[in-house]
């Protein structure tokens, strides 16, 4: 099997100039994040704040750490502590309290609004045509800023059938950059995992997120 160093290096060998990798770190540990930073990884992406909070007291500001999972009400401000981005807000309610915490700590807390581009009434994200009005909201509060959109979309078989989903989630992207609201800043597309950011990246993608291609397959994966 390639190292993790292997991996990452050829990996950022083959994707274009404006693209950047979330390296998806869930399950993993100190060590075998750091492998990949020192690879040339500059943003880890964690899933479950427990876990989390061992890898990044271990490692440090080195690198960007991205919250990419389910976010809980109530472990807000234990994100907003350690995190310098969350890519996973999709209500007006969890925004404000990102925003309350972000105040408190004297912090403007980076995140994306995670569009659920499948419409799967079962999934986290907001509805692609709930959107701009969600954005709209989001820019009159102070202490978050919106950078941008992620989605996951739909589970397929074949993820090239993502495509739509990726390609829908990137218009709302324009879309919403071309309102020109004031504090939106619309600069990052986080789209596509290990089994689909090449379809991801042929439709817009400046952030994938990368968990099994670098780190190889998780436990039970
Ligand atoms: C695990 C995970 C990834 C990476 O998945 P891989 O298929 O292992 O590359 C990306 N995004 C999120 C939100 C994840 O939980």
């Amino acid at each position: 099997m390639p190292s993790i160093r292997e991996n990452v290096l050829k990996l950022l060998s083959e994707i274009p100039a404006g693209v950047q990798v979330v390296a998806a770190a869930k399950a993993m540990r100190a060590p075998e994040v750091l492998e990949a930073i020192e690879a040339g990884i500059t943003m880890v992406g964690e899933n479950y704040l427990q876990e989390s909070r061992e890898v990044i007291g271990a490692i440090g500001a080195r690198v960007q750490w991205h919250f990419i999972g389910h976010v809980q009400k109530n472990k807000v401000r234990h994100v907003v502590g350690l995190f310098d981005m969350v890519e996973t807000i999709d209500s007006y309610d969890l925004a404000v309290l990102f925003d309350e915490h972000a105040r408190r700590l004297g912090k403007t807390m980076p995140v994306l609004v995670e569009v659920n581009s499948g419409r799967e009434p079962q999934k986290a994200g907001v509805f692609p045509e709930h959107v701009p009005e969600l954005i709209e909201r989001l820019a009159a509060l102070g202490n978050i800023r919106v950078q941008g959109l992620m989605t996951m979309g739909p589970f397929l078989e074949d993820p090239s059938g993502l495509r739509p989903y990726f390609r829908l989630t990137r218009e709302i992207f324009d879309y919403v950059g071309a309102m020109g609201l004031e504090g939106i800043e619309m600069r990052y597309l986080s789209m596509g995992m290990s089994d689909s950011y090449h379809t991801a990246i042929e439709e817009g993608a400046t952030l994938i997120r990368i968990g099994t291609q670098i780190f190889g397959p998780r436990p039970g994966q």
